[in-house]
């Protein structure tokens, strides 16, 4: 019998590889976390890295929105 081999890894969560604003260096799998929509300036949106989530205790942008 066939059995299924693919396993789920992280479904919901796509790898991004971007600039942390945290640690300040370009980090793999990051999360967006802020999107600040104001008129004026640039750079409303801030990505962090997974290390840098837990360490700041950082809530990413999709699971605020989810939450309410
Ligand atoms: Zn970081």
């Amino acid at each position: 019998m066939s059995e299924p081999t693919h396993t789920p890894t992280a479904a919901g969560s796509p790898r991004i590889i971007a600039w942390c604003a945290w640690h300040k260096d370009v980090a793999d799998g990051v999360r967006l976390i802020q999107v600040d929509e104001q008129g004026s300036g640039a750079g409303g949106v801030r990505y962090a890295c997974l290390d840098c989530i837990t360490t700041h205790h950082l809530v990413p942008f999709a699971d605020r929105e989810a939450g309410r």
